[in-house]
């Protein structure tokens, strides 16, 4: 198995390889990197989120990288705190449903107003 200590390797497949995540790794410090817009403002993007959650696609490293890189963020908070992430926003887009079922439901008694 390949390690990470002082790699730092970059896109290896030349398809959309700006939306690819690396990971700099220095002793026992690393940080992961995107080329996308939002990564580029070194905030959370959807590729980053991806790779600390398992996917290989978004990452720009081998097989063994990730699977390396894997190991080593088990030992953190990291995949509780993705994990998390991913509930909170599946939870908040069936409450963007629901409120759009509520709205529609409200606005059509409104339209129809019966007293009896
Ligand atoms: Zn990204």
């Amino acid at each position: 198995m390949s390690d990470l200590t002082h790699s730092s390797f970059r896109e290896q497949d030349g398809a959309r390889s700006c939306d690819k995540v690396s990971v700099d790794r220095i002793h026992n410090r690393f940080q992961l990197r995107c080329g996308c817009e939002v990564g580029r403002q070194r905030r959370l993007c959807s590729h980053k989120l991806g790779v600390v959650l398992g996917e290989a696609a978004p990452f720009a490293g081998s097989r063994e990288q990730l699977t390396s890189l894997l190991e080593i963020i088990s030992l953190t908070p990291i995949p509780d705190a993705a994990r998390q992430l991913v509930h909170l926003k599946a939870e908040r887009e069936f409450l963007n449903q629901e409120i759009e079922n509520q709205v529609e439901f409200l606005n059509a008694l409104l339209e129809d107003v019966e007293v009896s």
